[in-house]
Order: structure tokens, then sequence, then C-alpha cells
């Protein structure tokens, strides 16, 4: 039939605009490595920040002592404490605790939302055994992923750039969020001396050297997306301290807010974007991450229903709501492997409260899901590739070290169809046997237990 014809040729249009060809992937990471460039030579040169982390050393392993970590980043919320054995006892043991963030503490007040994880922090301690409470006149130490856009002024202090990943609470924004939280605390009466401010980045590069010395690069692909690696202190322009003893400085990329004209954008992005609470930013994020993908392919379903009646002759009122198909949702469909495609249905109804779809109908669902999550995933790679450009870890320049990319976040974790496609793109894309001087490694929780041992390595007490 001609709607048929019609949604067909909507899908036509957007498997075309949203193509990654190599050639296209190359000059995306080109772009990559020339705004790293630009970001590191001046503040403000660059769509990337290039944070400076202050974290001029990697944990070593000789880590000892009970930390904390609390790690705020997107949708959940936690509270980790890790002893560490020294030399060779590696992670004794580690506990945590997990709480979502209530949405309404994302739009409210700055006060509100560290009152809230203060108070689980404070829930931890009192509830922890007698055997982890510090001796009389010591402090717990504590290690605060916090993964938005900070602006570092120490290793334990840093001002909130901007919030992202659906948070907007503008009395944060300029203020140190170190303080925020140590206020908080003594509101709570909780008294925790935080003594690292990383993002989860940081982190989980960070807990990745701690279980394998050849990790120099940390990606996380969760709610939102961001990367950190290892720079050379003198490859820094923008930084005027002093050198530091390693010659080297953990940088915060902030690549969720690359943008570069070689990016694919669709009109689905175009519209999101502007509809978003922080238009015009975050561009690779909304492209790549777990926040966003469900919402394309919502949009574009949308588009389907009202100019090809997809669904029926009605537009499903559900499609209308902004976020209603989650990235999760998207995935399962994805990944349906029944014959008669019974997730992608249940779904349907679940989420649109669409019933007897055609098998024909999931079908271009599931390539919908497809042309959305391959755009994503190989314009992430494109990214990593950029980086390890810079790093001059890419094999063209016939340096051969050994590059294992620490991974982490949900979408990673979980997704995966996107995860294979990022790892494979990359592969490809570096070209010759790069297969064995690239690796990937899942770091769980690395971004928790990476501030736990930045925190230690930062102690008051050393
Ligand atoms: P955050 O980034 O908020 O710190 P996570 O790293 O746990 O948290 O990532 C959570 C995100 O991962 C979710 O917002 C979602 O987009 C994505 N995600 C979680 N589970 C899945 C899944 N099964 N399939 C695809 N994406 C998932
Ligand atoms: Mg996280």
């Amino acid at each position: 039939s001609s709607r048929w014809a019609r949604a067909m040729a909507i899908v036509r249009e957007l498997e075309e605009k949203c193509g990654t060809p190599d050639a296209k992937l190359k000059q995306v990471a080109d772009a990559m490595t020339v705004e790293m460039h630009a970001g590191l030579a001046s503040e403000g040169g660059s769509k990337l920040k290039m944070l400076i982390s202050y974290v001029d050393n990697l944990p070593t392993g000789d880590e000892e002592g009970v930390y904390y970590a609390l790690d705020l980043g997107g949708t959940n919320f936690r509270v980790l404490r890790v002893e560490l054995g020294g030399k060779t006892g590696g992670i004794v043991s580690q506990e945590f605790a997990e709480a979502s963030i209530p949405p309404e503490l994302m739009v409210g007040t700055s006060d509100a939302l560290f009152d809230y994880i203060a108070a689980e922090l404070a829930k931890f301690i009192t509830e922890e055994e007698e055997k982890y409470h510090p001796p009389p006149g010591r402090q717990r130490e504590l290690g605060f992923t916090f993964s938005f856009p900070v602006m570092q002024t120490s290793i334990n202090s840093g001002t909130l750039i901007r919030w992202t990943k659906g948070f907007s609470i503008n009395d944060t924004v300029g203020n140190d969020v170190v303080a925020e939280l140590t206020k908080a605390m003594h509101r709570q009466g909780v008294d925790v001396n935080v003594t690292a401010l990383v993002n989860d980045t940081i982190g989980t590069l960070a807990g990745g050297r701690f279980s394998n010395k050849d990790v120099a690069i940390a990606v996380i692909m969760g709610t939102g997306t961001n990367a950190a690696y290892v720079e050379r202190a003198q490859a820094i322009p923008k930084w005027h301290g002093p050198l530091p003893k390693s010659g080297e400085m953990v940088i915060n990329m902030e690549w969720g807010n690359f943008k570069s004209s070689h990016l694919p954008l669709t009109e689905y992005d175009h519209a999101l974007d502007a509809e978003s609470l922080n238009a015009g930013e975050q561009v690779f994020e909304k492209l790549t991450s777990g926040m966003y993908l469900g919402e394309i392919l919502r949009r574009v379903l949308l588009r389907m229903a009202e100019e090809a009646a997809f669904f029926g002759d009605e537009v499903p009122l559900k499609l209308k709501i902004p976020f209603v198909l989650r990235t999760p949702d998207m995935s399962a469909m994805h990944h349906d492997t029944s014959s008669d495609l019974k997730v992608v249905s249940n779904k349907l109804k679940d989420i649109f409260e669409v019933s007897n779809t055609s098998l024909k109908t999931r079908r271009v669902v599931v390539g919908l899901c497809n042309i959305i999550a391959t755009r994503g995933a190989r314009l992430a790679a494109a990214g990593i590739l950029g980086v390890l450009k810079k790093m001059e870890r890419d094999t063209s320049t016939g340096v051969v070290e050994k590059t294992v990319i620490a991974m982490d976040g949900g979408l990673y974790e979980h997704y995966n169809e996107y995860r294979k496609c990022l790892e494979n793109t990359v592969i490809d894309l570096l070209g010759g046997d790069s297969s064995s001087t690239i690796a990937f490694e899942h770091s769980n929780d690395g971004s928790g237990i990476g501030a736990a041992l930045l925190a230690a390595s930062h102690s008051q007490y050393l």
C-alpha cells in the first residue's frame, strides 16, 4: 500500500542520513583530535573542555585502608566502602548501597539534592559494622564521583560548569560541589572528609589502572557519555602550574559536548536537541548515549505514525510522550531473537498501547533500533580513535604500545549489539593487527572503586 511505501521511505531516509562509512568516521576522529589540541591549548579554546583533573598519579596497587566513595552521575546514586589491603592485598572487601535520584530533586534546589545524598551516606555509615569505624581522632575519607562538567580547582574542589543528563538546578552552577556536599553532610550530622573530587571517567581510569597497568583511557557509555585519558603534562599549554613529578596529568575530556560538521545529524536529532534542557550542548552525547537513543527511536516512530499511519489510522497517544521509550526497552527489542518478535510486540503494547502489530511492522522496528544504535556505537568508536591518535597510539605511527580502554556504563554493559559494534569498529578503523595492541575491559563499578583509591592516595594522613 502507499502507506507502507511512505513508511519505508522514512526508514530509508533515516538510514541514509545516519550513515557512518569509515571515511566519515575518520573525519570525525580527526576532528576529535583537533578539538583535543584546541581544548588543551587554552581555556574555552574548544567545545571540548579538556578539564585538568589534578590527578597526576594513578593508583599503584599499594593503597591501604578503609575509604569511601559517593557516586552521583545520572539515574542512580551509590555509596561505597572499599577496604584496601596494600601491596599484595588488593581489595579486601567492598560494600555498597544504591538509591535512585527522585526526579523532582534533579530540577529542585541544590540543598535538597545534596541533603538527600548526605542522608544516604549518613544511613550507610550508621548501619556499618564497628570494625569499620575510624579510630578516635581520625576522620573517614571519601572520594566524590560527580559526573558533570566541573572546573577543578584542586584535587578536592571544583565548581560546576553546567548540569547535563536531565539535571537542572540553577543554584549549584558556579559553586564548589565539594563545599555543597560538605555543608549538607554537616546539616545531616556526618563527619567525613572529601579528599578527592573526580568524575566517573577519572574514577574508571583509576579503578581500571589498579587492576591492569595498561589502562590509559576510560570511556563511559551510560545515561551520558564521557572519556578521560592520560596526557603528557608538557602537552597541556593551558596548564601553568608546576609540572607534576610523574610528567603526566589525567584529562577529563567532557567529550559529550563534542560537535563537528562531520556528525551525521537528522531532523530527529535537531528536534530532540531544540526541545532539550540543554539545547545546542552535548551534541555527541545526544547521538550516542543511553538517555537519548530510545528517544530518537520514539521520534522516528512518531513521524511514521503521523505521516504513514504506521500503527494504524490513529496515532497512539503514548507515542507523543517525550522519553517514554527508554533505551533499555529499545535494547530489548533490538535483541529479540524470537521468530515472531514477541518482545517487540510486547514492548509496543506495554509502552505505546499498540496491539496486534504485524510481524512485518515489528521487523521494521528492529531495523530502526539497529540504524540508531549502529550510528551511536560507530560514532563513539570514532571518538576513541581520535583519542588514540592524540596519544599517538594508533598503529599507523608504528608504536606498538599495549593500550587497554576501561569501559563502563549501563549502555556498554547491557546493550550487547551496541558494545560489539563499538569495539569492532575501533579495531576495524585502526586496521593492521590492532586487535593485539588494543583491548577493552569492562571496569565494573571502577568509578566508585577508583574514587575510593584516589581518596586513599590523597589522604590527609599520608
Ligand atoms: P549513569 O550513567 O546514570 O551513571 P549507568 O552507567 O548505570 O548510570 O547507566 C544507566 C543507563 O544505561 C541508563 O540510563 C540506560 O540508558 C542505559 N541502560 C541501562 N540498562 C540498559 C539496557 N538493558 N540496555 C540498554 N541500555 C541500558
Ligand atoms: Mg555512572
